[in-house]
């Protein structure tokens, strides 16, 4: 293969639906009509193959689109793909079906490995070609979410700013800077609220419809086959929700007394929870370039994998950090099958979250990497929860470099791991959200506003204080700016579960590194062979859904907060 050239200098080719179709149609047949076992495997891998380069043009395309959403050629190529996907996925699950259905299924497994066959049966459960239609207004609705949260331009100061950009201001030093920032972030969206609520009405609809269509209850029951939870359902999730209840929500409610006290705020209010420290949170130093060149420095030190790994996306221009006009909000790392790279997508700020995202991305981005020998392309990566491990955890086994990125490390360290924490209860009311949301379809949306500030009060409920004094939290209307509520539903609980198991690594990399970085090694290259609830187990880690499992691993990060300078 010829050295691969810099991100953009891609080429650049929008798919033909049809022509793919009539492919996808062949090999369908291809596979139906195959004398032996041994031409049957032929088909599926030559198949693997081309659906991969088709997979490289659309991943392409979705990131060109989220670098800048001006530009109407990809607009245009966007509004191609929204259009065609469903129809490609009608005609991928026939494939699917020929293959489940293959007399020569055994040896198929014996080669293939048999989750393969589960996950297409849950491809299979999740679609049909009688919600194309649905399918197709859904993802025209989530684009023009992603458009309008894009599209957000925030006067403050004479400036104007982007919803992700004005976010350094939110946490500044000066209170009455993160007061007028914050008064013109939530007054921008009180102006566009009307319509996110509207369009995530028609969401809520469309989803329901579909989950019907297919045969379910309601779209709760789809979602989760949707999501791929192949080994947990609704009541191991609720017994889940309820262990960070008892767990996590106290010690978050002690933590914001404690913050208050540190930063000696008299009368806190919604705009200082964002302050940890009295003088200031950390900021990382210097540039974009130099945060780059700081990063790399600490992937030298870490391992030799590493080391190379981000130096090679430094040079093909696959770190797309910096925040623009037009771009996206957001982070996130995704692949490039047939190049067999991942690419980094995020919008630096200036804050502590800049070095998140070249920590948490390249955790994702180096579980890629890992496992990029895996032949069977549906195994290459696990479902979400099992990959946010990987993120996750990179996060904390960069803590012992952060000298590199902050003047006071141990104030950043303390601030990762509290917010860390107090992450959890967040991360589950919006999982609580979304299954009421769905098993009531017809709630309006005064009622949807409701019940978020209800859940939201039960799982922090220090937040019903301090969001008096702004209309638009106080009225529950928090959950318009969480993408994953309008794009991915259900998928967030994941960030959760993950974390639980990334707090385990942390926790035994205090104890052991080498131990800690080989089972993260090991774990990164099973990619997604295995489902959540078996990664675990073959790691040796505890299960978050078992009962005890929250208190044990929570319990060594409240000495660990405790042992860090923060004065
Ligand atoms: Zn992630």
């Amino acid at each position: 293969m010829k050295e691969l050239d810099v991100f953009e200098n891609w080429p650049f080719k929008v798919p033909n639906i049809e022509k793919v179709k009539t492919k996808i149609i062949e090999f369908t047949n291809n596979l139906k009509n195959a004398k032996t076992e041994e031409e049957a495997l032929k088909v599926v891998k030559h198949y693997f193959k081309e659906f991969q380069k088709v997979d490289n043009e659309i991943t392409h395309i979705s990131v060109l689109y989220s670098i800048d959403t001006r530009v109407k050629k990809y607009e245009k190529a966007m509004g191609v793909l929204d259009e065609g996907i469903p129809t490609l996925q009608a005609a991928d699950l026939e494939f699917k079906k020929a293959f489940l259905n293959s007399k020569f299924r055994p040896y198929l497994e014996k080669k293939l490995g048999s989750f393969i066959f589960t996950m297409y049966d849950y491809s299979l459960r999740a679609f049909d070609e009688k919600i194309v239609e649905e399918a197709v207004e859904e993802n025209k609705l989530v684009t023009e979410y992603n458009k309008t949260i894009a599209s957000a331009k925030i006067e403050f100061r004479g400036e104007t700013y982007n919803l992700t950009q004005i976010g350094k201001f939110m946490q500044d030093l000066d209170r009455q800077t993160r007061k007028e920032a914050s008064e013109a972030y939530y007054n921008y969206l009180e102006t566009i609220k009307d319509k996110l609520e509207d369009i995530y009405d028609k969401l809520v609809k469309v989803r329901d419809k579909m989950a019907k269509k297919l045969g379910y209850k309601n779209y709760v029951e789809l979602g989760y086959i949707r999501m791929n939870r192949f080994d947990y359902n609704k009541e191991d999730v609720a017994c889940y929700r309820n262990q960070i209840k008892e767990v996590v929500t106290p010690l978050v409610e002690k933590f914001i007394k404690e913050k208050f006290k540190r930063t000696k705020i008299s009368k806190p209010t919604y705009y200082d929870l964002s302050l940890t420290f009295a003088d200031g949170n950390p900021t990382p130093l210097g540039t974009t370039k130099d945060k780059i060149n700081n990063a790399q420095k600490m992937y030298d030190q870490m391992s030799k994998e590493t080391s190379e790994f981000f130096k090679f996306l430094d040079e093909h221009h696959l770190l797309q950090l910096e925040a623009k006009e037009g771009k996206q909000s957001g982070g996130y790392m995704t692949y490039f099958p047939v190049y067999k790279t991942p690419i980094i997508f995020s919008n630096f700020n200036g804050t502590a979250g800049d070095v998140d995202v070249l920590t948490h991305e390249f955790g994702h981005a180096f579980q890629g990497h890992l496992s990029s020998n895996i032949k069977v392309p549906d195994y290459h990566m696990p479902t979400m929860e099992s990959c946010e491990i990987h993120s996750m955890s990179m996060e904390f086994f960069a803590h012992p470099y952060m000298n590199l990125f902050f003047d006071n490390p141990e104030k950043y360290k303390y601030m990762h791991l509290e917010d860390a924490i107090s992450f959890l209860p967040y991360g589950v009311t919006v999982d609580h959200f979304q299954e009421w949301v769905y098993e009531n379809p017809n709630a309006t949306k005064e009622e949807r506003n409701a019940k978020w500030h209800e859940l939201e009060t039960m799982y922090a409920p220090y937040k019903e204080k301090y969001f008096k004094d702004c209309k638009f939290l106080y009225e529950g209307g928090r959950w318009l700016r969480q993408n994953h509520i309008f794009a991915s539903p259900f998928y967030y609980i994941d960030y959760t579960l993950a974390q639980v198991v990334a707090f385990q690594f942390f926790n035994l990399d205090r104890k052991n590194h080498e131990l800690a970085w080989k089972k993260y090694i090991a774990l990164c290259k099973m990619g997604g062979k295995y489902p959540f609830r078996e990664l675990i187990k073959k790691s040796h880690l505890k299960d978050p859904f078992v009962d005890g499992t929250i208190k044990s691993t929570i319990k060594p990060l409240i000495k660990e907060l405790k042992s860090y300078k923060i004065d």
